[in-house]
């Protein structure tokens, strides 16, 4: 058990991009064939509450993971592709804590997720 959950965390600090736990699953189970699905969920669970990985919902209803990040960054979502992309701006940082500020709040945290298509596609549907 311990040893599979080693599997899985080495997994999850492998990846690149924000699997779901089936692709987690499938990653694992290519290095030890006897974790389980189940595993890989209860596995996550005990990651997400012990801080080590983050959970997202990016609009599919899916759960993506990914490593609890050192440096923060948010994500733009392609919803044709589902391809996530990772970025910082210094300028959308300032301003949440502005607008914080303006309603009397400290800052302490924020998730943002931008949705997107790509470039000209939107007529093609
Ligand atoms: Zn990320």
């Amino acid at each position: 058990m311990t040893e599979q959950r080693r599997v899985i965390a080495r997994v999850l600090s492998d990846a690149e991009d924000h699997p779901d736990v089936e692709e987690v699953h499938r990653r694992s189970a290519a290095e030890d064939p006897r974790i389980s699905i189940a595993t890989v969920y209860r596995t996550m669970r005990l990651f997400e509450d012990a801080g080590i990985v983050k959970r997202h919902e990016f609009g599919d209803g899916r759960a993506r993971y990914e490593e609890t990040p050192t440096t923060h960054h948010d994500h733009l979502i392609d919803m044709r592709s589902g391809k996530v992309t990772e970025f910082s701006n210094d300028e959308i940082e300032r301003l949440q804590h502005e607008i914080a500020r303006a309603h009397g709040y400290k800052l302490v945290g924020h998730r943002l997720e931008l949705f997107v298509v790509p470039m000209g596609s939107e007529k093609e549907t």
